[in-house]
C-alpha cells in the first residue's frame, strides 16, 4: 500500500554523489562508491526522509547501454544499500540527450537536468513537503533542477558524503513533529 505521509525528501544525483562518476558507469564492477554515501542514504531514511535518485543517463540516447542496463544496475545498488540498511525510496533517470536521438526520447526532455521533471514527477507520485526537501549534486544542473522545483540545492564538492548530509539536516529547520523518526 502506498505511503501517503507527506514528509520531505532528499534527492541525490548518483554519478559523482552515491558512486564515483566515471563517465558513463553501468555496470556493477564500475561503482565505486563514494566515502560515506551508504551511511548518508541510511542518515536521511532514519531522519524520515524519503530518498530519490535523480541521474541524467544520456549514454542510452548515444547508444552506449540500453534502459536495462540502467534498471538492473539501480536494483544492484539497491541491493548493496539493504545490507546496510540503507534504502532509495525511488528512482528516476533520463536517457535523453539533446544531439543523439532526440526524437526517440523526447517524452524525457523535460526530464533532462537542469530541468527539473524527475523531481516534480517524484513529488506527484509521493507526498513531498518542499519545506526540509533539498537536492545535492555535483554539477551545477543538479543545482538548477533543484531551484526550478522549488526546493534547495546543494553542491557537494568531495568529503564524506554522511559528514554533508548530517550537517545538512542540522541547518535545515524542519518540524521534526510529523516527519517520523524511523531510526
Ligand atoms: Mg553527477
Amino acid at each position: 500500500m502506498a505511503d501517503l505521509t507527506l514528509r520531505p525528501a532528499a534527492f541525490l544525483d548518483r554519478d559523482g554523489i552515491l558512486n564515483e562518476d566515471i563517465g558513463y558507469a553501468h555496470r556493477a564492477n564500475q561503482i565505486t562508491w563514494i566515502p560515506g554515501a551508504i551511511a548518508a542514504v541510511r542518515r536521511l531514511n532514519r531522519s524520515g526522509y524519503r530518498v530519490f535518485v535523480v541521474t541524467n543517463q544520456a549514454g542510452i540516447a548515444r547508444g552506449l547501454y540500453g534502459a536495462d542496463d540502467v534498471e538492473n544496475l539501480h536494483r544492484w545498488m539497491a541491493d548493496r544499500l539493504a545490507e546496510h540498511s540503507a534504502r532509495i525510496d525511488d528512482w528516476r533517470y533520463s536517457p535523453f540527450h539533446p544531439e543523439h536521438q532526440p526524437e526517440r526520447f523526447a517524452a524525457y526532455a523535460h526530464w533532462r537536468k537542469p530541468a527539473p521533471g524527475m523531481l516534480l514527477d517524484l513529488m506527484e507520485h509521493w507526498p513531498t513537503r518542499r519545506v526540509g526537501s533539498f537536492m545535492i549534486g555535483d554539477r551545477d544542473s543538479d543545482v538548477e533542477a533543484a531551484k526550478a522545483a522549488g526546493i534547495a540545492g546543494h553542491l557537494y564538492t568531495g568529503g564524506d558524503l554522511d559528514a554533508v548530509v548530517a550537517f545538512l539536516l542540522e541547518q535545515t529547520t524542519v518540524e521534526k513533529s510529523g516527519t517520523g523518526e524511523l531510526g
